[in-house]
């Protein structure tokens, strides 16, 4: 009996104990998930730094925006879109970005890849990602009437907002296709009452790269097995982001008096798909931390007039610029390099060339 006790007691402790380490063994994972979680947000949240090198300590505020999704495909299979995409979501997941892609639906009707196309929005919501609308066919507003321009948002929301709905979410912001708000005041005005009469908030942008540019010499390159050739244009976009940024940063310093909330408008291409950790990087030693959509729209800088209506998708920068009384600036932001604009010349005329 006592013997049969004794392995009762010995069983009991092993199982107390065992019960006890598992406990601790909770414990410990809670404290560290807890922890973790804090220095995330730590890491997120400490935006200590200079721009340009001066002496001004403060903190800067970017939103990241994503446009064409599911991928600028450039002449690329699914396969090597769908690792493109990868490495953008991950690398943003990386860099704690809460960024929002900017969907054409018409790019998910490809026969045999509507599945993997419709994955890769998915993607950008399992990545704890935010998706919106850039309307079905990619239509800028001021070739386009504003009846059709209209009904390609409508047209443009469906699987968008069949996917979101899946994850308690709803498409809530549009992204105007080549920037284009509206040839005349009139249907600009029209535009923008049909967007908030159907749920939407417009996405505006303070930072654009030509990106686009910079990509389609990229893709060519990578393409046509030039490797080097591609890493050439690879350092230029990077180098010429710098006097972009610096660029954008000045104006909106000239704009308002101080640094405003930036939103940057990046496509979901190659270039950017090879580079995005470099830019992040980059943003990060200016100063930057990453903000959502709707908390830059909170800086008081988005409610400023949009004094511009016409055929050039110019920067909400300059838009303002017009609606604040004209003002000027002293700097703008650079072109890409002139053997980069040509190289992009020549091949887009070649495949307007090849155009049935
Ligand atoms: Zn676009």
């Amino acid at each position: 009996m006592a013997a049969a006790l004794k392995h009762l007691d010995i069983t009991h402790m092993v199982v107390v104990m065992s019960m006890n380490y598992r406990l601790f063994f909770a414990l410990f994972l809670a404290l560290s998930l807890v922890a973790g979680v804090a220095q995330d947000a730590e890491s997120a949240a400490s935006c200590h730094g200079t721009v340009g090198g001066g002496a001004t300590s403060q903190q800067l505020r970017i939103a990241i925006t994503v446009d064409d999704l599911p991928f600028a495909d450039q002449g690329l299979s699914i396969d090597e879109q769908s690792k493109n995409a990868s490495q953008l979501l991950a690398t943003l997941q990386k860099h704690n970005v809460p960024a929002i892609g900017f969907v054409n639906e018409d790019k998910l009707l490809v026969p045999g890849e509507v599945d993997e196309r419709i994955g890769l929005l998915r993607a950008w919501l399992d990545a704890g990602m935010t998706l919106g609308n850039h309307g079905f066919g990619h239509l800028g507003l001021q070739k386009t009437a504003l009846a059709e321009a209209e009904s390609a948002v409508l047209k443009g929301e469906v699987v968008t907002r069949w996917l979101m709905e899946q994850y308690d979410m709803a498409p809530a912001y549009y992204r105007y296709p080549y920037n284009q708000t509206g040839p005349t005041k009139e249907v600009r005005d029209a535009f923008s009452t049909f967007l908030t009469r159907h749920g939407y908030t417009v996405a505006p942008f303070t930072i654009q790269n030509d990106d686009h540019v910079y990509d389609r010499v990229y893709s060519y390159d990578l393409q046509h097995g030039e490797a080097s050739e591609a890493r050439r244009v690879r350092k230029a976009y990077l180098s010429n982001l710098a006097v972009v940024l610096a660029a954008h940063e000045k104006m909106s310093e000239e704009l308002f008096g101080h640094h405003i909330t930036q939103i940057f408008d990046l496509h979901a291409n190659a270039i950017n798909a090879d580079s995005i950790d470099s830019i992040l990087d980059r943003l990060e030693d200016r100063g930057y931390c990453f903000v959502s959509l709707p908390e830059a729209l909170k800086d008081p800088a988005y409610r400023s007039p949009d004094g511009y209506a016409g055929p050039y998708g110019m920067t909400w920068l300059r838009r303002w610029a017009k609606g604040l009384g004209g003002v000027k600036f002293s700097v703008y932001p650079p072109d890409p390099q002139a053997w980069v604009t040509e190289r992009h010349e020549m091949l887009a005329s070649k495949m307007d060339a090849t155009k049935p």
